[in-house]
């Protein structure tokens, strides 16, 4: 029989289905398989068998038999190969080694002080080739690098902006594609993060939900019906750079009075430093995010306002998103959600006075269940993403 170019498509889409199903829901048995996926079980089996092959399924004891003889269970080999991820923060870089499921083998965590687009691309490569050694063998080894930056990326994974590294064009996945080897995706810190909490964390039982990344900047990811919402061009999420007053601080973007001149870290600390001008304590005199955690940890009363005025700051901006966006949840990442006891109050009590009550009864606010990891860990489901999109196509 001829096989034609649909009969392969078809092929191809089942086969992806069936190995998506299986890492979804592992471990599962064949006739599980076709009793969620719809195809016959001579199909189903045909594929699981191809799967099995090339190292992506694997069969294991029997499972729970609902009568008859206990059906063989299948199951995702979640170490076929491994992801890199990286967060690119303004002032840290986490780096990560994942399993094809997202689990942590290695990571890194880095402070960031020369930003210079060479400097901290040199560095940016030191910490991935730092890792290399650390993954362990694998059919597939290292099967792709995600990268999440603070700023905005084009379709070809250059970096067009990024203010609060103050880069401009900077051509990172083929700078770190020669120089590796392998498929890199890059992606604005904030989607990644969506992405990250979705597939691994807080959003995972969420359809629309919105990801604020509060950091040096401020960037949301906005999901909607399960599909992360990229925009016309690919720049949506900008909300740091949303206009909340007419006259306020100079922000990076050259605006005015932008969100992230009031709740970002950023700002807390030109707030900090403002307030403890004339302190004694070296701490209090130069501060930065973890020595104020630790003042209103101590109940410094200079501290706890700071986190509150922030609080309040990002409970305005969430307000306007909850009323346009009407999500089910919003999740508060990155550095900012370390101060999640000292800001959440005056969040949820701005929130409730400046959103409209009937998009508010609905939307539930979150700090990320992956704490530091979200970007990171968005990052490395991007390169897994990828993996599997390009492995399909190889499908014969
Ligand atoms: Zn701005």
């Amino acid at each position: 029989m001829k096989i034609t170019g649909d009969h392969q498509l078809i092929k191809k889409i089942n086969k992806y289905l069936v190995l998506d199903t299986i890492r979804r829901q592992f471990p599962i048995s064949r006739a599980d398989i076709s009793a969620r996926t719809g195809l016959n079980k001579a199909t189903v089996s045909a594929l699981v068998n191809e799967l099995i092959e090339s190292s992506f399924a694997s069969e294991t004891g029997l499972g729970e038999s609902s009568g008859g003889r206990k059906p063989v269970m299948l199951l995702f080999n979640e170490r076929a190969g491994f992801a890199i991820g990286v967060d690119l923060g303004v002032n840290y870089m986490l780096a990560m080694i994942t399993d094809l499921s997202g689990a942590v083998v290695k990571k890194k965590r880095i402070d960031i002080a020369e930003l210079e687009a060479g400097a901290l691309t040199d560095k940016l490569k030191k910490t991935i080739r730092g890792l290399m050694p650390h993954v362990p063998a694998s059919p597939y080894g290292v099967i792709g690098i995600g990268i999440g930056v603070p700023g905005l990326v084009d379709d070809q994974g250059s970096v067009l902006s990024a203010p609060n590294l103050g880069w401009t064009d900077v051509p990172l996945q083929s700078i770190l594609a020669e120089e590796f080897g392998v498929d890199v995706v890059i992606d604005n810190e904030a989607n990644a993060g969506a992405l990250g909490e979705k597939e691994f964390g807080a959003g995972r039982d969420v359809s629309n939900l919105l990801y604020i990344s509060v950091g040096m900047g401020i960037g949301a990811g906005i999901i909607l019906n399960d599909t992360l919402y990229r925009g016309f061009s690919g720049f949506s999420g900008e909300v740091g750079h949303m206009a909340l007053a007419q006259d306020g601080p100079l922000c990076g973007c050259g605006n005015r009075g932008c969100w992230e001149t009031f709740a970002s870290e950023k700002a807390l600390l030109v707030n900090a430093r403002a307030a403890y001008d004339d302190a004694a304590d070296a701490d209090a005199a130069a501060p930065n995010l973890d020595t104020l955690l630790s003042l209103a940890r101590q109940g410094d009363p200079e501290a706890r306002r700071l986190f509150a005025d922030t609080g309040r700051w990002l409970g305005t901006g969430i307000a306007n998103l909850v009323n346009v966006f009407n999500p089910e949840l919003i999740v508060i990442g990155n550095r900012m959600s370390l101060a999640s006891a000292w800001i959440g109050e005056a969040v949820y009590e701005t929130l409730d006075s400046r959103s409209l009550a009937f998009h508010r009864s609905r939307a539930s606010v979150a700090y990320s269940q992956l704490g530091h990891s979200s970007a990171a860990l968005g990052a490395a489901s991007m390169a897994i993403q990828r993996f599997f999109s390009t492995m399909k196509a190889t499908w014969e």
